[in-house]
């Protein structure tokens, strides 16, 4: 894998060689593998294993949900797919590299080339004009004012509010405050979105709008997804669903269908 960092290498989602592999993923090298994968967490006096020795594989063009009660690991299995946090113990590959092998300049390489995350919580900032928030991204990594208002445009039409961009965020509805921080994660041109959490509230189900714009940009933009949810109303929307508790994956439907294949 070609490392060197460019701003300008910013492909369009779904672009030629997500497509090309998009629905023969069963032969292929996963996109993210975690083998026995574990995550301790250093709590003063104590440690918390937050993640116990995970096997997970996700192939590119999949939508995956992983559902879980509060406290089960779910972020901290997402923070370890999207380069955020490493394991403690056992391994994460991304493309087939070892994340162990890879320098925090490649390691923040491949989160800006390919990862989307829209975090748990997040702000948009209240002075700044919906499209100007969704350009911010772009705006840190020094593209042009001009690059910066096109790309937002784009990753508004994208997610449906191509008419809102001039809103201020207090003018947004609650569904439209979701779609905009999925906006601010597509408008690099992620191959992977990483959604934490795309309720506002921890107890509320998936807005349909929400679950069905996750199910379009899968579908039709050929987006690799992973949700985060506590709600497995989230399996109306994604075809497999990872429930985790405790920290270890409990039931893996894409497993679970293919061992009644068996
Ligand atoms: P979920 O997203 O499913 O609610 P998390 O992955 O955030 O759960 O956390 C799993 C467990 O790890 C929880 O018990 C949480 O308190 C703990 N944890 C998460 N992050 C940290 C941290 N940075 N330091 C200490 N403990 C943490
Ligand atoms: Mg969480």
């Amino acid at each position: 894998m070609n490392l060197d960092y460019n701003t300008s290498d910013i492909k369009p989602c779904g672009s030629a060689r997500d497509a090309t592999t998009h629905t023969s993923t069963a032969t292929q090298q996963p996109l993210m593998r975690l083998t026995g994968a574990s995550k301790l967490y250093d709590r003063g006096s104590c440690t918390h294993e937050a993640l116990k020795s995970v096997d997970l594989d996700i192939h590119r063009g999949e939508f995956t949900a992983i559902v879980g009660p509060s406290g089960s690991g779910k972020s901290a299995l997402m923070k370890m797919l999207g380069l955020l946090e490493a394991p403690t113990s056992g391994g994460y590959r991304f493309q087939g590299v070892p994340e162990q092998s890879l320098s925090d300049e490649q390691r923040l390489w491949l989160r800006r080339r390919f990862f989307g995350f829209v975090p748990q919580e997040y702000n948009l900032l209240r002075s700044t004009s919906l499209q100007g928030n969704v350009a911010l991204p772009l705006l840190y990594r020094g593209l042009s004012s001009e690059r910066c208002q096109t790309a937002a445009m784009r990753a508004l039409s994208l997610v449906g509010l191509e008419d809102c961009g001039h809103k201020m965020p207090d003018e947004l509805t609650g569904t439209e405050h979701r779609k905009a921080g999925i906006a601010r994660a597509l408008v690099c041109n992620p191959s992977v979105l990483l959604v934490d959490r795309a309720s506002r509230a921890a107890d509320q189900p998936l807005c349909p709008d929400i679950g069905s714009l996750l199910r379009k940009l899968n579908t039709e933009h050929l987006i690799t997804v992973v949700l985060v949810t506590q709600k497995a109303s989230a399996a109306d929307w994604a075809p497999r669903v990872i429930h985790v508790n405790g920290g270890a994956v409990e039931l893996d439907t894409s497993r679970a269908a293919a061992s009644a294949l068996h």
